[in-house]
């Protein structure tokens, strides 16, 4: 009775557990580092955005010796395959993004916003080049539109975030038994946001911005250029913040992030720590090094 009359008032349900958990963690480092409280308050509103039912869902077909043939052949589990992915569910996902982005005054979003209402801009074509690792597409769609392609990216990846990291979360049995030495995500093939050193033995695991996979990998490697000349690779990090790191690589001129954490971070926080870990970045560009694309 009470939840009829919440939502014949039109009161909004409380966000999901883990979506609470990432909004705390926002708020708090919009505390913590008041420069960064209206960066923190835009990734609260996408997160929201992101979040709002209808939730988003992602399904693929993929048989056991499917999955491993790909990953023996370095192809992502996602690649090639259809994500059964409600093109109308989507549309509206993206325009729930582009608004909040229009909120906060996002140079563009009005015109995103605009080309998803006259149908000029179609998320599932989006999302279909991400997948299949093919950038070109999306930049013709979104460049030919006038767009721009940062905060479609952007929003794209906003809202793909919580159906791909429920899927990659399903597909993990399949790539428990691969070997994967490769930088990019075994699920769907995108860089690593960031990476995290757990434990007293400091293994470290690399995380996808896309669908927040988690792999396994070598600390003395570059995960963008394969490189393992030690020379070239090093590390950038402030004094007494030695826990978080940029891993820098002389070869490609790459560099990633590298946070010690006890427990795998869960997927909706990674953005978060991306956020707060937003000096490492300028100091690493400053340097001359670039993320991935
Ligand atoms: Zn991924
Ligand atoms: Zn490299």
């Amino acid at each position: 009775m009470a939840k009829s009359i919440g939502r014949l008032l039109g009161r909004r349900a409380p966000p999901p557990p883990e979506i609470a958990a990432a909004l705390d963690a926002l708020a708090r480092l919009a505390e913590e580092e008041p420069t960064l409280s209206e960066a923190a308050a835009l990734q609260g509103a996408l997160l929201r955005a992101a979040a709002a039912a209808p939730p988003l869902v992602a399904e693929v077909d993929l048989a056991e010796a499917e999955a491993a043939r790909k990953l023996a052949a370095g192809v992502p589990l996602l690649r090639g395959e259809d994500l059964r992915l409600d093109p109308a569910a989507l549309r509206a996902a993206f325009a729930r993004l582009a608004d909040a982005a229009r909120k906060h005054n996002l140079p563009g979003a009005d015109a995103v916003a605009e080309a998803l209402r006259r149908g000029a801009l179609e998320p599932a074509a989006l999302a279909r080049a991400v997948l299949d690792g093919d950038p070109e597409p999306l930049a013709l769609i979104v460049g030919g539109l006038g767009l721009p392609g940062d905060l479609a990216r952007t929003l794209l990846r906003w809202s793909l975030f919580g159906p791909l990291s429920a899927l990659a979360e399903r597909l993990a049995p399949l790539r428990a038994a691969a070997a994967w030495g490769h930088g990019y995500c075994p699920t769907c093939g995108g860089w690593p946001l960031l990476a995290e050193q757990r434990g007293l033995e400091q293994q470290r695991y690399l995380r996808c911005g896309l669908c927040a996979s988690s792999w396994g990998s070598d600390r003395l490697v570059c995960p963008f250029c394969a490189s393992r000349d030690y020379e070239q690779l090093g590390y950038l990090f402030l004094d007494g913040k030695e826990q978080r790191r940029a891993a820098t690589c002389d070869a490609c001129r790459g560099y990633l992030k590298v946070l010690n954490a006890l427990t795998p971070i869960p997927p909706y926080e990674l953005p978060v720590l991306d956020l707060a870990t937003l000096y490492l970045d300028m100091v690493a560009l400053e340097r001359g090094y670039a993320p991935a694309a």
